[in-house]
């Protein structure tokens, strides 16, 4: 059977060169990057060397990235690390439950939280930012690409409302990196969360950028790493790896690979929006008007329900979900659905497709055999097809 993987932002293999770049600091160069002799040495210089990188790619100091275990704790250290009692927070509804959960903490501790709503294409609207502000305002945090729509949002204008009110602004970019350029000067963030393991680097590894002067408060205390904003003995080859995996990354956001790639995205989404009682959630390529990133689309099927898709297609040798990777075995639908405005049923019939930048057309012509006798059985099946279909 063949197998064809279209889950790249649940999580993504690493590439070659990362495992090869990795290797020889498991074993030869396995120094601690704080020791003073010659094995702390190299390991410390492999260190600074994938700062330096990092720091190419956010467009920023190396002294301002802070390598992590990846995107949950970058994003539980933006919320945690500045947000006080008696603060308030802004985020939307939509983010990823490292924010949510961080922020319902942040509340139970005395904060207060607004959390904004899409529009039903999925894009958070800067004016209903604007209109959440209060002059206890601490921070903001907003992501740069949705997970489970793949919607770019509008960083760039909630930057200068963030700057014009004197906010704190936090971008969970693990869904936008590798996937489209990232500057944290352009946007004017103070924080920006990435992970190693979305962009074909090794999990749990991340960074965060911290702007120069941000009173970040640090979630791991102990030794002095990371300038005292991250304690613990550095993960050298995991760092090693995210650097390599963002050299990798910053070349295929310019070589072609992602348009390649996006177009494979669009023809799957054309021929399956073909089978009647489809569509997408989040705006589909053909409309244009809603920016998204180039290898998702999220798709319902009326008279579906999603989890029974995603294994009638996984028994076909498709890997796919239903949402986030975090929810899924949950019978919860989606709330990023939810928030867009879609009824349970929908939110329940909606499939998330997310492809790799090294998909193939034998890959989409292979999963668009599969998807419409997947759907074509489960509706013949449906209790609700044989009421109603006709
Ligand atoms: N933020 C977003 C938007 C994500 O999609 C994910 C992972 O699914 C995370 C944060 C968490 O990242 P990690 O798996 O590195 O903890």
């Amino acid at each position: 059977m063949r197998h064809v993987y279209m889950d790249a932002n649940a999580t993504t293999p690493l590439l070659p060169e990362v495992l090869e770049a990795m290797r020889p600091y498991w074993i030869e160069d396995f120094g601690n990057a704080s020791s003073i002799h010659l094995r702390g040495q190299k390991a410390r210089k492999a260190v600074d060397e994938a700062r330096e990188t990092l720091a190419e790619f956010f467009h920023c100091r190396p002294a301002e990235v802070v390598f992590n275990s990846g995107g949950t704790e970058g994003d539980n250290t933006a919320v945690f690390g500045l947000v006080r009692p008696g603060d308030h927070f802004i985020t939307t509804s939509i983010e990823h439950s490292a924010v949510l959960q961080a922020a319902q903490r942040a509340a139970a501790h005395g904060a207060t939280v607004a959390y904004v709503a899409p529009q039903p294409n999925g894009l958070i609207d800067p004016e209903d930012i604007r209109r959440a502000l209060q002059p206890n305002t601490r921070l903001i945090s907003v992501m740069l690409a949705n997970n489970e729509t793949g919607v770019i949002q509008p960083v760039e204008e909630i930057g200068k409302i963030a700057a014009a009110a004197g906010v704190f602004f936090h971008i969970d970019a693990v869904q936008g990196a590798g996937k489209i350029p990232i500057d944290v000067q352009r946007i004017g963030c103070h924080l920006l969360s990435i992970s190693a393991h979305k962009m074909h680097g090794p999990k749990g590894t991340g960074a965060l950028f911290v702007r120069r002067g941000t009173p970040l408060d640090s979630l791991m205390v102990g030794g002095s790493h990371e300038r005292r904003r991250r304690a613990g003995t550095e993960n050298v080859p995991g760092i090693v790896g995210l650097a390599k995996a963002a050299e990798i990354a910053m070349h295929t956001l310019e070589d072609g690979t992602l348009q390649r790639a996006a177009a494979l995205r669009n023809r799957l989404e054309a021929s399956i929006l073909e089978l009647p009682g489809t569509g997408v959630n989040g705006g589909a390529a053909h409309d244009g008007s809603v920016p998204r990133v180039f290898n998702t689309t999220n798709i319902w099927f009326d008279q579906v329900e999603g989890e029974a898709l995603v294994i009638a297609l996984d028994l076909k040798g498709v890997a796919l979900s239903g949402g986030s990777a975090c929810h899924s075995g949950s019978t919860e639908p989606s709330h990023v659905l939810m928030a867009m405005g879609l009824d349970k049923t929908r939110a329940r019939a909606s499939l998330r497709f997310s492809l790799l930048k090294t998909a193939t057309e034998a890959d989409v012509d292979y999963a668009l055999q599969v998807v419409p006798e997947a759907v074509a059985h489960l509706r013949a099946l449906s209790p609700v097809a044989a009421g109603t279909a006709g």
